[in-house]
């Protein structure tokens, strides 16, 4: 997930964290992003969801990143609650990652 951030820096990335029987994984979603805005096609995550359910994947949590420092999530990220109840959220700050962890209600 850093590595992704990093590499999108400065502009926002995303993705989702899945589950197989075995493992647990990192899947970046490829996104129209500014430094402070994300957007997936709902296409691109039609066919991600088609492949992922096809293989029996789960999606256990989203993620995102803030390379502005934002620590809270913006109303615009609500979208990601529909995904998963689980949401990490990459904020930069002093020039390194940090994770925050947040449950939709
Ligand atoms: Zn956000």
């Amino acid at each position: 997930m850093k590595q992704q951030a990093a590499f999108a820096w400065p502009n926002e990335c995303v993705g989702f964290i899945v589950q197989t029987d075995l493992q647990w994984f990192v899947m970046p979603l490829p996104a129209q992003s500014g430094p402070q805005h994300v957007f997936v096609e709902p296409s691109t995550l039609l066919c991600a969801a088609e492949a992922l359910d096809d293989g029996n994947v789960q999606v256990v949590a989203v993620y995102h990143s803030h390379p502005d420092g934002h620590s809270s999530l913006s109303a615009a990220d609500h979208q990601f609650s529909a995904w998963a109840r689980t949401h990490f959220l990459l904020v930069r700050v002093n020039e390194a990652w940090h994770i925050q962890m947040f449950r939709w209600s």
